[in-house]
Formats: structure tokens, sequence, C-alpha cells
């Protein structure tokens, strides 16, 4: 058989613990038999992020830079006790936080859905894509403890010296909470062109929500920002192609969303999609089945899964015990980045492989082959749990 052939390299970043193992078998079982894969490889996993202190991190966001499409592993995210466990020089940052801040991107997650799992809510047909802004608001804050008798203010110096003040509160009979936070208008605008521009490339509704009848100033801001570069720049396009953009309050996107059938990518401030992304992620099944892209303003690609490196699984593989670890938000992330190489290439065998690789993967589950996360939500008949390395085999039997 004739290996399908690769003209630009895919930036590869191998990960930790089961997800590693995950890795290693996805590539020899599924990808290396039937592709000439050209990878240029980044090891993040937790031993060499310490070696090389962290470089290889960025040497990896880089090198997406570089080449434009990027497939990621899952990662630790060292806590006291990783440094303990790895013996690290430092706690180091979150690699995705440190990619997204190089990159600059907005992260899509979508859900896998596969016949046999029912999303908990029973209107939902098709995969409801949530896009997050990675930028600012409360998880760039400062907040402060503030005493009973005191009075707190925003203030702002402008380039001019001059001092603009607004009172949040005064604390007259007891303490309590402020809390500060900001964002930009180049962040939300690159913000607001990446789900333009991603929900012309799926070709998908676009939804946006915010809070801007009680934030007038803040998430006004937001709605505002959205509004002009879709009349400036995109609503030809969105018409053309036939999909819609849409603006509602968060409160009434949360029940139109529960109503809906899905099929739609819904852009939420980060807190929102933070929170709401968690929400989706466990309607459609199960946090193993989703996906995860990171795409910049300049059009870069990241593909990764959404769970972590699933610590639990991996010690029991440890304990030399069998586990049964779900590797199809991964094996997404491989086929999401080899189709979006492919496009960018003119490559139409390799788009092909990636369809492929992709059916194959959802026809064994729904055939009744499975893992045990899945084999406990699934309600076709036949159903069969297997190994984490037995799903692997079968769909890699299935592709050949
Ligand atoms: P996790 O790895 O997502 O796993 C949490 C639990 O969810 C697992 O114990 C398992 O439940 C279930 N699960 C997740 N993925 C699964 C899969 N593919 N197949 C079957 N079950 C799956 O989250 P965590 O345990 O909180 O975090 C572990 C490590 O991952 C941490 O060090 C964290 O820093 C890192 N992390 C990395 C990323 C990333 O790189 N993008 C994201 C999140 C977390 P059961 O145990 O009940 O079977
Ligand atoms: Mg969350």
């Amino acid at each position: 058989m004739q290996k399908i052939t690769m003209k630009t390299p895919l930036v590869e970043m191998d990960g930790d613990e089961m997800t590693r193992i995950l890795w290693q078998g996805i590539k020899e079982k599924l990808l290396l038999p039937f592709i000439d894969l050209r990878c240029e490889y980044y090891d993040l996993g937790l031993p060499h992020r310490d070696e090389t202190d962290d470089r290889v991190t960025v040497e990896a966001a880089n090198a997406i830079k570089k080449y434009g499409v990027g497939v990621k592993c899952a990662t630790i995210t060292p806590n006291a006790q990783r440094v303990e466990e790895y013996g690290l020089k430092q706690m180091w940052k979150s690699p995705n936080g440190t990619i997204r801040a190089i990159l600059d991107g907005t992260v899509f997650r979508a859900p896998i859905v596969v016949k046999g799992i029912r999303p908990s809510v029973s209107t939902w047909k098709k995969p409801i894509t949530i896009a997050r802004h990675a930028y600012g608001d409360i998880y760039k804050n400062s907040e402060l403890y503030v005493p009973a008798g005191a009075t707190a203010d925003l203030a702002v110096t402008r380039a001019d010296g001059s001092v603009e003040t607004k009172r949040i509160h005064t604390f007259e009979t007891g303490g309590g909470v402020i809390m500060g936070m900001h964002n930009t208008d180049a962040s939300i605008e690159s913000f607001a062109r990446a789900c333009f521009q991603y929900a012309l490339s799926v070709k998908q509704d676009l939804w946006f929500s915010t809070k801007d009848t009680i934030s007038k100033i803040y998430d006004h801001r937001f709605k505002d920002i959205f509004a002009e570069l879709y009349e400036r720049e995109y609503r030809a396009a969105f018409e053309q192609a036939g999909i819609t953009f849409f603006y509602t309050l968060i409160d009434d996107a949360v029940a139109r969303v529960i109503r809906s059938e899905g099929g739609f990518i819904w852009a939420c401030k980060n807190y929102d999609g933070d929170v709401m992304s968690d929400m989706v992620a466990t309607a459609f099944g199960s946090l193993a089945m989703m996906t995860s892209v990171l795409v910049s303003p300049d059009g870069l690609y990241e593909y990764e899964a959404a769970h972590g490196t699933v610590t639990r699984h991996y010690y029991k593989h440890l304990n030399g015990e069998p586990t049964s670890t779900n590797s199809v938000a991964t094996i997404f992330a491989w086929s999401g980045a080899l189709r979006k190489r492919a496009q960018l290439d003119a490559l139409p065998d390799l788009e092909a492989f990636a369809d492929r690789l992709e059916k194959a993967t959802l026809d064994t589950i729904e055939a009744g082959v499975m893992t045990g996360d899945l084999y406990l939500l699934s309600d076709l008949p036949n159903k069969q749990k297997v190994s984490t390395l037995g799903f692997l085999d079968a769909v890699a039997s299935r592709l050949a």
C-alpha cells in the first residue's frame, strides 16, 4: 500500500501520563501505517519541560507560528504536589497558557456526537461549539478585602497625568470585597475576528452573548466591537455562506441554547466560556468526547483534546492494572490537525484520510465497541467494553 505523503510538517507536541500512552498508540496504530508522517516533534512532557527550563514550550509555540498547524497531547500543569513528584526546578506555568499567550488565540471546544450516547438535553441533535475569549476579565483581576469604614474608588491616570475616579462603594458598617478587571479593544476585536472566521470555515451560525444591559460600558464594549466588525468586514461573507450572526443577552442565550437543536457556535466572554463549556461538555456525555482548537487571529491552528492527562488511569496503568481510557478526543485532535494541514497544502488524499479516521472511530463506537466511560453512558444493546489499546486496535482494523 502506498503511504499518503505530506508537504509541510505538522508541529507535534507530546505530553504526559495516560495521554502520552494514547499518543504513542495513535501514532503507531492509526497514523504511521497509512501516512508518511512529517512532524516537527516537541516533547512537552513534564520531565523535558523541566530539563529545558520550559524553553521547549516556547519553541513549540514559535514552530506553530512558522508552520501554521500544531497538534498537542494533554500536559500536566504543575502544582506543589507535582513539583515534589517530579523533583521540578520550579512550578512551571501551564503550557496551554504559554502557547495561548504567544499565539493570542481563541479556543473553540466542540463535542463529538455519536449514536448511543444521548445528550442530557433531549432537543440537542448537533454539536454546540463554545468559543471562549481567553484573555482578561476576572482571570487577570486585582482584588482586595476592604475593611469597615473604608471607601473604594476606581482611579484611572491618563497619559497627560489627569486622573478620573469613580466611586465603587463606601463600606460604612462592615467590611467587604472589591475587584478591578480589564479587557482591551485589541483583544476583544481579535476574539471577534477569530469567531467570525471560524464560523465561516465551518459554515455554522455564530451566537454571542454578554450582560450589556447591566454592564453598560464593559460588556457593552464587547457587543459594540462584535457588531461593528461584523458590519464592516463579515456581513457579506456570512450572507453568502448562508449563516447568521446573532447577539443576545447571556440569560436569553442560556434559555435558547437549551431549547435549540445545536449546530452553532456560541461565543462567550472568558468566565462564561469557562463555565458553559464544562456544562455543555457534560451534557453532551463525556469530557473525553470534547475536542479543542486554538485559532489565532492570523490563522494559526492548534488542536488538542479538552481533557487532561487522566492521572487516575495512569497510576492504575503503572500498577499493572488494565485501563480503558478513551482516546477519541485525542484521535480527533490528530484528524483535525491533519485535515487543516491538508487544506492549507492542497492534499486531497490527506484530507480524505482525516475523514476516514474520524468515521472509523465513530463507526467502531456505533458498532458497540467502546471504552469504559462510554460503556456506562451508551444505550446500544450490543455494547462491549474494551481496553485502552483494544479500542485503538478496533479502529485500526476498520481503517485497514
Ligand atoms: P482529567 O485528566 O481530564 O481527568 C479527570 C477525570 O475525567 C478522569 O479521572 C476520568 O474519570 C475522566 N476522564 C477524562 N478524560 C478521560 C478519558 N480520555 N477517558 C476516560 N475518562 C476520562 O483531569 P484531572 O485529573 O483533573 O487532571 C489531570 C492532569 O491533567 C492535571 O495534572 C492537569 O494539570 C492536567 N490537565 C491538562 C489539560 C491540558 O493539557 N489541556 C487540561 C486539563 C487538565 P474517572 O477517573 O472517573 O474514570
Ligand atoms: Mg472550566
